[in-house]
């Protein structure tokens, strides 16, 4: 059995269950990739079993902190069977649901999405990727299903050292699926599509956006970073049940044309093709900026960019770069006007992104109620040891 010795006072993480330990924290000792090491204290103690990362700054992931618990294939069906089971716990309103959610389901690396009959995994640590087989096993043990994608293609594991993979790795059948959230019909394609496909994570917040839409009746919608046209869905089905779809207007913008061509037969597919809808592949902030030159107005704005800031080493750059597109955005709002905005940054945390925004809008000359602060869906759970897990946060601002 592989050992791995702190240095003195390192032990204090592992000891409040956060499951990281870094490169600086370790005296001597290792083992393979992946591979099942006990984390011991300066003097001796036992803190966790974990896996080892040779290649990564967090050269370890802690498994369990039970001495007595095994690290075997027994392990992974118990842990993935105890995060398939708590999904049921949340009521969601989707056939598409994260059923494994990394350090939050006790599994380091770790990402599954289901969509439908069938999961979309991504194996993103050396741990996970060691385990790769036993936890394929137990994904259909625990759901019953029987395809399963793999897209270990993030970034991630570049830093983890290891080659990105895609392909079945249970089953096969079509990448091109859909999805029925909150009652509408979305196609995603799980080749193809970012992450694994879809971004399940904003699930909650584009059923809020559809209820601003039906109870304030926007007439003039803008989404920024639309991907395959959640928000935009959202708005044209909050408006339609207020029967307020005629007259209304909606533009939504993105960079790349596969999302948008998504997002148009999303339209189709829920039957908005009376709505004025507008798509345009262009950059958001050049767009944002065009759009105050001509005087424009909107009365909901969605901003909903890509992570700007993967660590806290990147998070001043891309505080410059959220406060810049929240500026332009509350140029554009009307008094009265909603805007919806999110950092799915790890590196900047809430308090920080509230700031930014507020920055923002002092910048703009405009003041807003901060009405409501949004975050990722219940199955995208952050749990009391891993608070790291609150990547996504959002503000609901209501223009003065
Ligand atoms: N709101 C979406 C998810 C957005 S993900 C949803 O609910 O599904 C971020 C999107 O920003 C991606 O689709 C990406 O293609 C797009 N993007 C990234 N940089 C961009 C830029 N500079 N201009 C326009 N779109 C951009």
């Amino acid at each position: 059995m592989k050992l791995l010795r702190l240095r003195a006072g390192k032990e204090r993480s592992l000891l409040r269950r956060h499951p990281w330990v870094f490169e600086s924290a370790i005296a001597k000792g290792g083992g393979d990739a992946g591979e099942t090491v006990r984390i011991e204290s300066d003097d001796g103690r036992f803190l966790a079993w974990a896996a080892f990362s040779p290649h990564s700054k967090i050269r370890a992931r802690a498994w369990s902190f039970d001495e007595a618990q095994r690290i075997d294939a027994g392990f992974f069906a118990a842990r993935v069977a105890a995060a398939v089971a708590a999904r049921a716990l949340f009521d969601l309103p989707s056939d598409g649901q994260r059923l494994v959610h990394g350090e939050a389901d006790g599994l380091p690396g770790l990402i599954v999405d289901r969509y439908g009959d069938t999961l979309v995994a991504q194996f993103l640590s050396a741990g996970v990727e060691r385990w790769r087989d036993a936890l394929a096993d137990a994904l259909l043990a625990a759901t019953g299903l029987a395809k399963l994608y793999e897209r270990s293609d993030a970034s991630g594991r570049e830093r983890e050292g290891l080659k990105p993979r895609t392909g079945w790795l249970r089953g096969d059948g079509p990448t091109a699926l859909s999805i029925q959230e909150h009652g509408w019909r979305l196609g995603l394609d799980i080749a193809t599509g970012h992450k694994t496909g879809f971004y399940l994570d904003q699930r909650d917040s584009r059923r809020r956006f559809a209820e601003l839409a039906e109870r304030r009746r926007f007439r003039r919608v803008l989404n920024c970073f639309c991907y395959t046209g959640g928000f935009t869905v959202a708005a044209l089905a909050g408006l339609r049940a207020a029967d307020a779809l005629a007259g209304a207007e909606v533009v939504s913008i993105d960079s790349s044309l596969p999302a948008l061509a998504q997002a148009r037969a999303n339209l189709a597919l829920n039957g908005f093709e009376g709505a004025t809808a507008e798509f345009l592949d262009a950059d958001v902030n050049a767009t944002l900026r065009r759009f105050v030159d001509e005087g424009r107005r909107f009365d909901a704005i969605v901003l909903d960019p890509p992570k700007f800031a993967p660590t806290v080493a990147h998070a001043e750059r891309a505080a410059r770069a959220y406060k810049d597109i929240n500026r332009q955005a509350f140029k554009l709002l009307e008094p009265g006007g909603h805007l919806l905005t999110f950092s799915c940054s790890g590196g900047i945390g809430a308090d920080l992104f509230h700031k930014i925004v507020a920055g923002a809008g002092l910048d703009a000359g405009v003041d807003g109620f901060i009405a409501e602060r949004l975050g990722a869906a219940p199955d995208h759970p952050m749990t009391i040891e891993f608070p790291e897990g609150e990547y996504l946060k959002g503000l609901l601002v209501v223009r003065k």
